[in-house]
């Protein structure tokens, strides 16, 4: 007997319940209301995560599960289709495991979009999205490459979606009105992206309609120290004083990161100039790997997450078209301490060894200038060895304007010394 969504939304209710009552030690007084809304997160995470799904790779059975859930939840929320009289956008591509495959090698895909409308009759519309497809089985991507165990992605991402619906919830309650809301769960991201891209190709309106997108990107482990950090401040002067006035009415503590080029789908709406932030509570050792389940979420963290986001868009109501502004994403946000740039854009979902350049940003820089390519795997600089990105940030740490370092890199099957000259 195949369950429907709601028996299997019963069960685990029960189940989940059962399992997540005891972790919230530290739960702020809540309105009594949120109570109902708490245990649809801890159920839409439980689904989403749960073994049943797979880990939800796109173009899997998995996705098309998950994907149906998501359009009866939008329906029960009291959405509309996003597309017209559809609620999903599906999108082809090729993909190839190798980092190194000419563009178009691989196997064809097809992914899977959701897309719903809280329709405001506005002039202007807001994007609020959150990926939903996840690893699967591992394989590309993975830290586990060696365990062929189902991936559930319950941080990475069942939290994200779980907060946009909770966001919807909210939202229709809300007196910000100014703004129609499209709530996009995109598929495609943990392959490269391709769901977003797609979606800001084929964009139900005019770019230019489009006032701001918020992105949720792993937000299922804020804890104790009510941390968020956002990505993409910089990308339009308008965030600032808007965010400083969520995380007070909301008593989060924000890292900011100005850049807006990051290793998620906020990305996308950055390079079609589209002011975009993400929001994301952290990195953590589950993170693309079996153990990333449903039990390590803290719901209540989740739900301020939501909450979060909610006046983020109110305190946005009155702004209309929010200005955009470019980001040097090698100076600003993350690299803010360092006083070198090699000119380059990390691969940030790159998990082999070392660190992948997704793009030589600067053709004068010192990479530019010492022949680096896309592709290039950098595995020392300096006096270091570079494991990841963040061997990477030590290594720029310990340079200075001037200095000349020794390079090497993996190109394919070769490896390649070189100098560079900050
Ligand atoms: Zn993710």
């Amino acid at each position: 007997m195949t369950r429907t969504p709601v028996q299997t939304r019963a069960l685990l209710l029960f189940l989940v319940v059962i399992l997540l009552t005891a972790n919230a030690g530290w739960a702020q007084e809540r309105a009594p209301e949120s109570g109902a809304a708490l245990h649809d997160l801890r159920v839409d995470v439980g689904y989403l995560s749960a073994d049943h799904l797979e880990g939800r790779e796109t173009g899997t059975a998995g996705e098309r599960l998950a994907a149906q859930y998501l359009v009866d939840r939008f329906q029960e929320l009291g959405l509309q289709p996003g597309l017209d009289d559809s609620w999903i956008q599906p999108f082809d591509f090729t993909f190839s495991a190798n980092p190194h495959a000419p563009q178009g090698e691989g196997m064809p895909r097809t992914g899977h979009n959701v897309v719903g409308l809280l329709d405001r009759e506005a002039e202007r519309t807001v994007v609020i999205g959150a990926h939903y497809d996840g690893l699967g089985y591992g394989g590309v991507g993975s830290r586990a490459p060696g365990d062929s165990l189902i991936h559930n992605g319950a941080d990475d991402n069942a939290s994200g979606v779980a907060a946009l619906l909770e966001i919807a919830r909210q939202l229709q309650a809300s007196d910000a009105r100014s703004h129609n809301v499209l709530f996009v769960a995109f598929s495609g991201e943990e392959l490269g992206l391709y769901g977003s891209k797609h979606f800001v190709e084929a964009l139900p309106m005019p770019a230019e309609q489009v006032s701001y997108m918020i992105n949720l990107d792993m937000v299922g482990r804020l804890g104790e120290n009510q941390r968020l950090v956002v990505s993409g401040t910089g990308t339009s002067p308008a965030w600032s004083a808007a965010l400083d006035a969520a995380a007070d009415a909301t008593d989060l503590t924000l890292a900011e990161d100005p850049s807006g080029l990051g290793a998620s789908d906020h990305t996308s709406f950055y390079l079609e100039d589209i002011p975009a932030v993400h929001l994301f509570t952290g990195a953590h050792d589950d993170y693309h790997t079996p153990t990333d389940d449903s039990h390590r979420i803290d719901v209540d963290g989740l739900q301020d997450v939501a909450t979060f986001a909610v006046r983020l868009v109110e305190e946005l109501d009155d702004d209309g078209d929010l200005p955009f502004t470019e980001t040097d994403n090698e100076r600003q946000g993350r690299q803010m301490s360092f006083n070198v740039s090699l000119g380059i854009m990390p691969d940030y979902v790159f998990e082999g060894e070392g660190l992948r350049l997704d793009a030589v940003t600067d053709a004068d820089g010192p990479a530019g200038r010492a022949g680096l390519q896309e592709g290039d795997v950098i595995v020392r600089l300096g006096d270091t060895d570079i494991g990841d990105i963040y061997a990477y940030m030590d290594a720029l740490n310990a340079l200075e304007p001037g200095d000349t370092a020794t390079v090497v890199v993996r190109r394919g099957d070769e490896m390649l010394e070189t100098k560079v000259q900050f």
